[in-house]
């Protein structure tokens, strides 16, 4: 097939990343501007429509056919009409928007918005760690943590699109409370901003701002830190073994923040999750560091996008 072209865009807490990329996961141009996250509804939309107008022109430029534009936003995604159903965590405004309508209203192209770990894991499913595979689990352990699930080579997205909420999986149901109104979700005890509350707590003559100044410090010998660090596997592992146990993928991914600690960690994390896991679940089930890095949503945001062209062209003959 000839290679196409489409824009991705990532909306995340504190940047839009956005870029050209093509069908063969090639990232042609890539940028990123500040995220607006108290602006007005209207003005994240208008600053969306000038990137893409900013990178049309761009790829005019460059001679570049560009065939659709894909989105990633957090929240909640009615993707048949690129509508963002109801709010979205760390932004004031960002709600009940009709991305896709106002986008396509304004420029000439087809707009594809999905939700921002869907398109990360499908980035990383057909460029990244997930190459080749048909089943994949994609989990980024970061602020939060974020999953996308891919079954028989598609996105499962849940019947009313707020499916494959992996951070929100309960693992302790008397435990800490969590944003979304829950107890003892998998992200209270797993995700990047756990693991540094949990040193902080267990440290708090010498608090650390990262996950990496709390990695160095363990190599350092702090055993405070060391002992923070073996229980956060034993929760990661916890949630992993569910995921494992319930999907039985090809494999697992793990990305976000915490992954950047890299095979040492994820090594770590794969043998307590076979302790844990169903003998039969686990086996063959490869559990690998996340490949892409930041990229991964613009280059699923625009794969989504020309596959979702594709499918369409298909089924219209
Ligand atoms: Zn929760």
């Amino acid at each position: 097939m000839i290679e196409q072209h489409a824009i991705g865009i990532d909306i995340g807490g504190t940047s839009i990343k956005y870029g050209i990329c093509s069908s063969e996961g090639k990232i042609i141009i890539w940028n990123s501007d500040p995220t607006q996250a108290d602006a007005p509804r209207e003005e994240i939309l208008e600053h969306l429509v000038s990137i893409c107008r900013r990178t049309i022109e761009e790829a005019k430029s460059r001679a570049i056919t560009l065939t659709a534009i894909g989105i990633g936003t957090p929240g909640c995604v009615d993707i048949r009409r690129g509508y963002l159903m109801g709010s979205t965590p760390n932004f004031a405004h960002w709600r009940d928007a009709p991305v896709g309508e106002h986008m396509e209203g304004a420029l000439e192209l087809p707009v594809f918005v999905d939700n921002d770990a869907n398109m990360m894991a499908y980035g990383e499913f057909k460029f990244g760690a997930g190459r080749g595979k048909g089943d994949v689990v994609c989990i980024t352990l970061g602020t939060g943590i974020g999953g996308g699930i891919i079954i028989n080579h598609e996105l499962y997205r849940g019947s009313f699109y707020s499916g494959s909420e992996l951070g929100h999986m309960t693992i302790d149901f008397r435990g800490r409370k969590c944003n979304c109104g829950g107890t003892g979700c998998f992200e209270r005890y797993g995700s990047a901003t756990a693991l540094i509350q949990d040193y902080n707590e267990a440290a708090p003559e010498s608090p650390a701002d990262s996950t990496i100044e709390i990695f160095k410090r363990m190599k350092n010998g702090d055993v405070k830190a060391g002992a923070v660090i073996d229980l956060y596997i034993k929760y990661v592992a916890a949630g992993l073994a569910s995921i494992v146990n319930i999907f039985n993928p090809e494999r697992v991914i793990i990305g976000g923040g915490v992954s950047e600690a890299g095979e040492p960690l994820i090594s770590r994390i794969r043998s307590e999750t076979a302790s844990r896991a169903m003998e039969s679940s686990i086996k063959n089930v490869e559990i690998v560091g996340a490949k892409l890095g930041n990229r991964a949503g613009i280059l699923g945001a625009a794969a989504s996008a020309l596959d979702e062209v594709q499918r369409k062209r298909i089924s219209s003959g």
